[in-house]
């Protein structure tokens, strides 16, 4: 007689999250229902389990059933970085978009406490932080005629258009030591990682937060988590890779965005893994040598009726997946806020720095203020200079929203079509815009069977946003 089916919550509220886990671990080994197996167990006894099997043997993926909800509150917007630098988790952070940030908020570092340049420190960001307050009217009221208010819109409704219009301008003078907020869902097994790199960060912040996070965790996982510690690997690592990184010649080719490479094959190999998936007891190679020998138009055929039941929110099929490329991209520092919350890829960045100039946007320009802006964001690169000779990671600090970052990545077709129509869309901001447009062209050029079911807005390209929103791309 079939036993009958049961499908129930193992509430946090009923027991912990190491309970959870050696609950649902000792499954592997006991006939026993989750309740009464969960029943059996108190926070010793999980802990004792936690020691001898995910600590001691390593089966740390009993871990993964342990998960947190940690709120971070006033860290600076570098600081967040080295966060969510962890993929393997949730975070929904404060935005420069939807916010306006208070005058003082913003994080003195502590290595600069009795510095010389802790005054030159407070007085740029305090100069960066008023030219943003004063900005945003004087930018609102150059959008209030540029976009006027339509004859049935309410003074309150044409002011939530205008208002994040302005802040989308002016955010770009935000520096990264500016403080925000974070709220992180995050399990067991990827936490202890996250510590761990947190504790070997350069920055005292950065090991506050691994340390903070570590006693907050340590609450409610206490043994999961209590071995994070300092890496010496990733502490030695950085330094020598510098050191090595100095014999590289040659410097920056101003190249803003760049297809490194690319599955040439991709497009069959995709379409060979949907014949492999729903087809018969057909082998992958077989299915490649069909859809490699199909002409032209019959690859659109297929492609054709790959996509035709598609719906607007359907994610193409995970075989997209097997088609890669690798890109090289220059975005100012608000976009690669943003691209950097896009998990299902591989990311490399190099450090925030001043190095590759700032973008001026035309609503500064036409505001008329370009002056204010220029003086402020030239100030930040000069006490850049200054910090970094001395402290190269210290100096991120004082680098705003504006300045530009040389990014690496590795994406799959599946991954970028999510990201161009989530970042590629008209009301995303203008400066991930133009990535997920830069991404798209080159995925059109490369993939074009399948690349034209990318759904991007009409009549817009990365040029056409350059035109439109940037006074300059890279001021020097
Ligand atoms: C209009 C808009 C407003 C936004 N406002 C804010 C904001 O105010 N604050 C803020 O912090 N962020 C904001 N974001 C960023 C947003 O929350 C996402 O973090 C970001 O767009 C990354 O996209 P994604 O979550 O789809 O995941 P990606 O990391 O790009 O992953 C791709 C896909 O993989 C799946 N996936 C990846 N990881 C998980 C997971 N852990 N669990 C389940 N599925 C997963 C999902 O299907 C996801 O769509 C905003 C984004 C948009 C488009």
């Amino acid at each position: 007689m079939s036993k009958p089916r049961r499908i129930y919550l193992l509430s946090p509220k009923a027991y912990s999250p190491e309970t959870i886990a050696v609950a649902f671990a000792k499954t592997s080994r006991s006939p026993k229902p989750f309740d009464e197996i969960a029943a059996e167990l108190n926070d010793e006894s999980s802990a004792r389990f936690h020691e001898k099997w995910v600590v001691g043997y390593g089966h740390a993926s009993v871990a993964e059933h342990a998960v947190l909800h940690l709120a971070l509150e006033n860290v600076s917007r570098l600081a967040i970085e080295s966060i969510e630098g962890n993929r393997l988790a949730s975070y929904t952070e404060k935005s420069t978009r939807y916010q306006q940030w208070d005058p003082d908020a913003f994080y003195v570092p502590d290595e600069l406490a009795g510095h010389p340049l802790e005054g030159n420190f407070i007085g740029t960001c305090r100069q960066l932080f008023d030219t943003y307050q004063r900005g945003i009217p004087k930018v609102k009221a150059w959008l209030a005629e540029k976009m006027p208010q339509d004859a049935d819109e309410s003074d309150a409704a044409f002011e939530r258009r205008l208002a994040p219009a302005a802040v989308d301008i002016c955010r770009f003078l935000l520096p990264a030591a500016s403080l925000a907020n974070v709220g992180v869902t995050i399990n067991a097994r990827a936490l202890e990682y996250a510590i761990c790199k947190l504790l070997s960060s350069p920055l005292e912040e950065v090991r506050a937060i691994g340390e903070g996070l570590r006693a907050v965790g340590q609450l409610e996982t206490p043994t999961l988590i209590k071995y994070a510690a300092c890496n010496p690997y990733l502490q030695a690592v950085e330094a020598k890779m510098a050191q090595h990184s100095q014999s590289v010649s040659g410097g920056d080719d101003g190249v803003g965005f760049r297809l490194l490479g690319w599955d040439a094959d991709g497009e069959d190999r995709i379409l060979a893994a949907a014949l492999f998936r729903f087809g018969g007891a057909v082998d992958y190679q077989r299915c490649y040598q069909h859809v490699a020998g199909l002409s032209p138009e019959q690859k659109a055929a297929l492609a054709a009726d790959l996509m035709a039941e598609r719906g607007k929110y359907d994610q193409p099929l995970r075989e997209f997946e097997y088609a890669q490329m690798m890109f090289e991209a220059v975005m100012d520092q608000g976009a690669y806020f943003e691209f950097k919350r896009h998990r299902m890829m591989t990311q490399t960045v190099q450090p925030l720095s001043a190095d590759l100039g700032f973008a001026l946007p035309i609503g500064i320009t036409a505001a008329g203020c370009e002056g204010d802006y220029q003086s402020a964001m030239r100030r930040a690169a000069e006490l850049y200079d200054r910090i970094h000779e001395w402290n190269p990671a210290v100096a991120s600090y004082i680098v705003p929203n504006g300045f530009n970052r040389r990014v690496l990545f590795t994406i799959n077709l599946r991954q970028a079509f999510h990201l161009c129509r989530l970042r590629g869309a008209s009301n995303a901001h203008f400066s991930i815009q133009r990535v997920a447009q830069q991404i798209a062209e080159a995925v059109d050029q490369v993939y074009p069977v399948l690349g034209k079911y990318l759904d991007l807005p009409q009549d817009v390209s990365w040029r056409s946003i350059e035109a439109d929103y940037f006074s300059q791309i890279a001021t020097r």
